[in-house]
């Protein structure tokens, strides 16, 4: 069967980049409608499908849709969505961006727990490879091959002394999602804050909702894991594998991912 929610969860907040504040509501939806996010704050309430056909900036985070009525950095929401197994679900939200919250999309997966699911009708799509799949896109390498359910192999390396090179392999189940990676939070760095900035990138970022390093030291206190770093990136892959339209089952490697590296895929 396939999944929604059984009754609305609702979260606000300031967003990451756009640092503008934020309700995001999860409603239950009808069978095959899938993943859709909905601007209640514009003229008509136009919905934008969580789809890689909708994909209007990967830089830093993922963006559907466009101008006044896109949806900026969803990939965390989109995560705690799939992390959950939920099919059909709608996203309303009165602001341009999800609240950051902790950085993580463990909130979000709480809010969902607490609202519960419900069944409704017809089977969950489901994208399987044919054959193995590699893509290179900048820095990014990822080799995909077909498997019964989505595991990720992901290896991150960053010239720091904290991060360095990060391998962490993961069958992407609802338990291991909660428990493994829903709890990463995002992470920059003291050097790019500047640089960000002057792209309109990070305004709504704080010691509260990323793990902050500097040249030699994290400023955001304790790691949740001493690999956070690494799950935080895997976590953002299956965000961003919803934009599938269906749940992906393939065993995929990921070396150095980036949001634009995954909606290519
Ligand atoms: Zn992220």
């Amino acid at each position: 069967m396939r999944r929604t929610l059984a009754r609305p969860a609702a979260l606000e907040g300031i967003g990451l980049h756009l640092g503008v504040p934020c309700r995001l509501t999860f409603q239950p939806a009808l069978a095959k409608q899938g993943i859709v996010f909905r601007r209640t704050d514009r003229p008509g309430l136009p919905r934008i499908r969580a789809h890689v056909s909708e994909v209007s900036g990967s830089e830093r985070r993922t963006q559907l849709g466009k101008g006044d009525c896109a949806v900026h950095t969803v990939e965390h929401v989109l995560a705690a969505v799939t992390g959950m197994g939920i099919d059909d679900v709608t996203i309303d939200m009165d602001g341009p961006e999800p609240p950051i919250l902790d950085g993580s999309a463990a909130p979000f997966l709480a809010a969902l727990s607490d609202a519960g699911l419900a069944s409704v009708d017809g089977e969950p799509d489901f994208l399987d490879l044919s054959e193995p799949v590699r893509i290179i896109d900048g820095a990014s390498v990822y080799e995909a091959y077909p498997a019964a359910r989505l595991e990720l192999d992901v290896t991150i390396e960053f010239p720091h002394p904290l991060i360095g090179k990060q391998s962490r392999r993961f069958t992407v189940t609802e338990e291991s999602f909660a428990s493994e990676l829903s709890r990463a939070r995002t992470f920059g760095f003291v050097h790019e804050v500047d640089a960000l900035r002057a792209k309109g990138l990070i305004k709504g970022a704080s010691l509260d909702n990323a793990v902050v390093l500097d040249d030699s030291d994290i400023l955001s206190g304790d790691l949740r894991w001493a690999d956070e770093f690494v799950r935080h990136k895997a976590m953002d892959c299956v965000g961003d594998l919803a934009l599938a339209g269906a749940r992906v089952r393939a065993r995929i490697v990921a070396m150095k991912p980036s949001h634009r590296g995954t909606v290519t895929l």
